[in-house]
């Protein structure tokens, strides 16, 4: 097996699969207004790679970087036609842990059966508890279904973590009632910074509510104390007095590249290194050894030094 690494030492670990490109919400971050239904219909639905095809290609990947973590994105991946038999298949092909990146529109139904096809852990997309706000970000009602699907995974057993993207002047009202409501169902919250991508490429800066700014809202509620960021993970942690745990994903001011472990594959066959860029690498060649560690070589050298740097492509084509 050759080596895949860069000059910091970085591979690839963790691969986040964007199973498609549409998406049944319009959230602000990633479409701006006139293109929402684009974004319902991106991709066209029947050009999605089948489960075999998805399979073949995560157990090459898993065969050359022997992953750790595979998260299923989108879009929204819980309009994947497929994603009880893909999620057994990854299962089977034994990378030691599944997670879901999701907005909860349909968790309620979905909990179970993908708990039983082996799903550990779904982060949940919930920008606000406000019904009012949450319409201003997610351009849908309502949050109240996506609280019952929280609720069904944590019925399910499924570890469950929410993330919150903060616009300044849209929902940095809503961080303390998102904290009550994580902290009443025992849940960890992490409060995301807007990151300079899609059409917010050039606008980002005047909606970044701040690691900083979040903290200082949370502060003047609670007492806590830094609990760090733990390898490769995209978090950092505090724990309040009362016991709860809240985390920040600093894209913007706090950036991690240099640790970074995640690939990225799209609806369409395309590999990624780096949210930054918006080169996709076609994988083709199945067969050709060498070319496919070309490939990933190639994606690893898109990986930045320091920081994101911005991207015009908007997450609901790369996976979040
Ligand atoms: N539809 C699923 C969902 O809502 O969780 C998965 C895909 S969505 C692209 C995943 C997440 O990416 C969003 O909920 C949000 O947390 C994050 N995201 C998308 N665009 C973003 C941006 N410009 N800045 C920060 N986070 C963003």
């Amino acid at each position: 097996m050759a080596v895949i690494q860069d000059q910091y030492g970085r591979t690839f670990r963790t691969l986040r699969v964007s199973l498609l490109n549409h998406c049944n919400l319009g959230c602000v971050y990633c479409v701006a207004g006139e293109d929402i239904v684009k974004a319902a219909n991106a991709g066209g639905k029947k050009d999605l790679l089948s489960v075999p095809a998805l399979l073949e290609i995560i157990g090459r990947l898993h065969g050359q970087l022997e992953l750790g973590t595979i998260r299923l994105t989108g879009g929204e991946p819980l309009l994947y036609p497929g994603l009880t038999a893909l999620i057994r298949g990854i299962h089977d092909l034994g990378i030691p842990a599944i997670k879901l990146t999701t907005n909860g529109f349909l968790l309620e139904r979905l909990a179970i059966p993908m708990k039983e096809a082996g799903m550990a852990s779904v982060n949940v997309s919930l920008d606000a508890v406000d019904e009012d706000v949450f319409y201003k970000m997610s351009r849908r009602h309502s949050a109240e279904r996506v609280i019952r699907g929280i609720d069904a995974a944590l019925e399910a057993g499924l570890d469950v973590k929410i993330n919150s993207v903060i616009m300044r002047g849209i929902n940095d009202g809503q961080i303390l009632p998102l904290l009550d409501f994580a902290f009443s169902r025992r849940c960890s919250i992490r409060y995301l910074e807007v990151m300079a991508m899609g059409h917010l490429h050039d606008q980002a800066e005047k909606y970044l509510f701040s690691q900083k700014d979040i903290l200082s809202v949370i502060a003047a509620r609670h007492s806590f104390s830094s609990l760090g960021r733990a390898g490769a993970a995209t978090a950092s942690y505090w724990r309040t007095d009362e016991g709860h745990q809240f985390g920040v994903i600093a894209n913007e001011t706090e950036p991690f590249c240099r640790d970074c472990d995640r690939l990225r594959l799209d609806s369409s066959g395309h590999i990624y290194g780096c949210l930054s860029s918006n080169h996709p690498i076609q994988l083709d060649n199945m067969e050709d050894e060498t070319k496919w560690v070309e490939k990933l070589q190639q994606a690893l050298l898109q990986k930045q030094a320091l920081r994101f740097t911005g991207s015009d492509l908007s997450m609901l084509y790369i996976g979040g």
